[in-house]
């Protein structure tokens, strides 16, 4: 197979000419390609790598538009180029597509009459799924790729839509999942009709590029942080696509000392929990991939937040006979532990919801002065006041890795819902459960009470990374609860 790059910058075929050393049929240039808006996009990778190729290229400004549609002359284009066909200049006057169109029609790609009419207003409509599946089959086939029958055929339960494509397309999308140049989405469907994005375009692309043997090297890592801006208490999830071995990136930071990663297929993932001891500011976090030494930088802003204050007026003998040394001891020896391991898999596919409804007397992260005098305590999540016997709710689906009466805080419980994350539920009139047990989402645990060091009939609900307090607003309400 001959592969040919049209050369778009006449900047790159300059430079080529002048060392004269590259040829045209080479591999991909060394530098580097990439785009303003692509940074954190889960298709990043793709779009470098197969840029670098010369077989998608960006707009004037810059940037790629990776979730725009992309259109027929634009994913005709791409495979033109993927394919190395030769392709004359468009004649001054004529539509740019005009030639390329050509291209394709004289190497099997497109049909004549394929979309009807050939004129610009047909070509630069967008292009659908199958449309794009039947054109880079076709593109596989014209360059020598084969389609084992075996192969063909179990791919046509796959997916669950395949009754919906076109007669005329029908063999050529069940051969591009069988070759899984489209590998369909998450539940299961094709969407045959539905319009393609640049980005899809690119995957389908590089998979042909792969197929072809010009593709050869591993697509590097693409790192994804789920915000750059970060109130104090939140946490923030880092997912690195195409790494499936935690010993080849590392991670310095400067945020969570106990920071680690999990394993996943083709993935990994790890979090950076962040509460009201973070001082806000810019932090850096540095990756290195120690097996090619690629490095790459992500800044993240924390963002200051109010605490309130609590002040306190609190009789010294009471404060003295309630922070009694050996209810520390229990707290220490029995509840520390409960949130020293969690499932690396999550145990929950809802969203968090609100385990007691009430009244919020006391918010996150609240700071407290004793009869006037500041002190070094934090409040670790929210107080919930409502009427004694009140059903306490499991915020989510998880394991109950507690649940014990302490003299400090009452009876409690501590769920675990896998990947680091915990809930916590303290002060609690009755236990309704067990450790051990799994709970469902909205399952009761327990009743409200005011046992342990109490005032009054409220469920105290914590959500932590491991051990450290995290703001429940932000799981529950995707913003901070304040009273
Ligand atoms: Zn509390």
């Amino acid at each position: 197979m001959s592969h040919k790059y049209i050369k778009k910058s006449l900047n790159l075929i300059l430079v080529i000419a002048l060392i004269s050393v590259i040829t045209m049929t080479t591999a991909p240039h060394s530098f580097a390609a990439s785009f303003s808006d692509i940074d954190n996009h889960w298709a990043k990778s793709y779009i470098e790598t197969v840029a670098t190729y010369d077989a998608i290229s960006g707009y004037p400004d810059g940037s790629f538009k990776p979730n725009s549609n992309i259109t027929r002359i634009e994913f005709i284009t791409i495979m033109v180029n993927s394919q190395g066909i030769n392709v004359s200049s468009p004649v001054k006057g004529q539509y740019w597509g005009e030639p390329i169109i050509e291209a394709a029609l004289n190497s099997g790609l497109i049909l004549n009459n394929e979309y009807g009419n050939m004129s610009q207003s047909t070509f630069d409509k967008n292009i659908s799924r199958e449309e794009m599946a039947s054109i880079v089959v076709n593109a596989y086939i014209k360059s020598g790729g084969v389609v084992d029958p075996l192969v063909l055929h179990r791919a046509t339960t796959r997916l669950n839509d395949f009754d919906s494509v076109s007669p005329n397309y029908y063999e050529k999308v069940i051969a591009s999942v069988a070759m899984d140049f489209i590998t369909g989405y998450p539940e299961g469907t094709f969407a045959p009709k539905q319009n393609a994005s640049r980005s899809e375009a690119t995957v389908v692309s590089y998979r042909l590029l792969q197929k072809m043997g010009i593709i050869n090297s591993k697509l590097p890592e693409n790192i994804i942080i789920s915000k750059d801006k970060l109130k104090q208490g939140d946490l923030l999830k880092i997912t690195i696509h195409h790494v499936s071995d935690t010993s080849i990136i590392s991670l310095v930071q400067d945020l969570y000392p106990d920071f680690k990663w999990d394993e996943s297929k083709d993935f990994i993932q790890g979090y950076i929990p962040t509460n009201y001891n973070t001082s806000p500011g810019v932090y850096s976090l540095k990756f290195t991939n120690s097996e090619t030494g690629r490095k790459s930088t992500k800044d993240i802003q924390i963002i200051p937040r109010d605490f309130r204050v609590q002040k306190l007026k609190v009789d010294s003998s009471i404060e003295a006979s309630t922070k009694t040394e050996a209810a520390n001891a229990e707290y220490r020896k029995y509840f520390n532990p409960s949130r020293d391991n969690s499932s690396p898999v999550k145990y929950y596919t809802e969203p968090f919801l609100i385990p007691v409804k009430g009244r919020l007397t006391t918010e996150f992260g609240e700071s407290r002065t004793v009869n006037g005098a500041a002190t070094s305590y934090r409040h670790s999540g929210l107080d919930i006041a409502a009427p004694r016997g009140t059903n306490v709710l499991a915020t989510n689906r998880g394991k109950v890795n507690f649940s014990m009466p302490l003299i400090l805080t009452g009876n409690s419980i501590v769920i675990d819902h896998g990947e680091g994350l915990f809930s916590v539920y303290f002060h609690l009139d009755k236990l309704s459960v067990k450790e051990g047990e799994i709970v469902e989402r909205g399952q009761k645990i327990g009743e409200v009470g005011s046992t342990g060091f109490s005032t009054g009939p409220h469920l105290h609900f914590t959500m932590s990374y491991y051990k450290v307090s995290i703001e429940p607003g932000y799981f529950l309400y995707g913003e901070s609860i304040h009273s």
